[in-house]
């Protein structure tokens, strides 16, 4: 009975460190039904498929060129090529499956037990995006400018998403600071709603949000 080989258990550690959230739906070290009935390096646990999940930093491509200097693979296929690190590159794959959603690793026999760390083990973890909690519900009671920190800017910002002139992307990279960012936005929001476009935020932007309801 094959037993997936510790070399392959390590790479998907190693990914699963480096890229936490990455996703793992095309992940696999024994064949399945499909791989048993043709020679596949899986059917003995001597190869891994990692998923290509690019948002997360563990794209095919980066796995590919870190595998490729590891002395334990025979070859690679990824993204309809292989390479068989017999100094001829990169060369057409043209088997029944692409190899798009993962890069495919076979590891060589001898080498199945040996559970050195991948290429990819090293380099910072891509660090979870922070946690932004919502601000309390209503608008800002102060007054606000660029440079003004604080849950009112909070507020400020979550009333400036919602009405489309900020992405909650670009309040992420600063919640509760006032920022250009937060300045352009409150600017455009006030010049279409009726207030002099100074990136002021005082009772006549306030009453102009209040008055869309928020
Ligand atoms: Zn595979």
């Amino acid at each position: 009975m094959a037993t997936p080989a510790p070399a392959a258990r390590q790479a998907l550690k190693d990914a699963n460190a480096r890229w936490p959230r990455r996703k793992k739906a095309s992940d696999g070290i024994m064949g399945d039904a499909r791989h048993r009935k043709r020679k596949s390096d899986h059917n003995q646990g001597n190869a891994v498929d990692i998923t290509h999940d690019p948002k997360s930093g563990a794209s095919g491509d980066e796995i590919a060129r870190q595998a490729l200097k590891d002395s334990r693979v025979t070859y690679v296929i990824w993204n309809k090529r292989i390479n068989s690190r017999d100094g001829r590159g990169w060369r057409a794959y043209r088997g029944a499956n692409p190899h798009t959603s993962h890069c495919h690793i076979s590891i060589r026999v001898s080498a199945r037990n040996d559970t050195r760390h991948w290429g990819w083990a090293t380099g910072a973890p891509t660090p979870p995006p922070p946690r932004v909690p919502r601000p309390p519900a209503g608008l800002p009671t102060r007054n606000l400018k660029r440079g003004s920190k604080g849950v009112e800017v909070r507020q400020l910002q979550a009333a400036l998403v919602k009405l489309g002139h900020m992405t909650q992307a670009q309040v992420n990279t600063g919640p509760g600071i006032f920022g250009p960012k937060t300045q352009e936005a409150l600017e455009k929001f006030q010049a279409r709603h009726g207030v002099p476009a100074t990136g002021f935020y005082g009772p006549l932007t306030r009453a102009a949000f209040a008055r869309l309801g928020l």
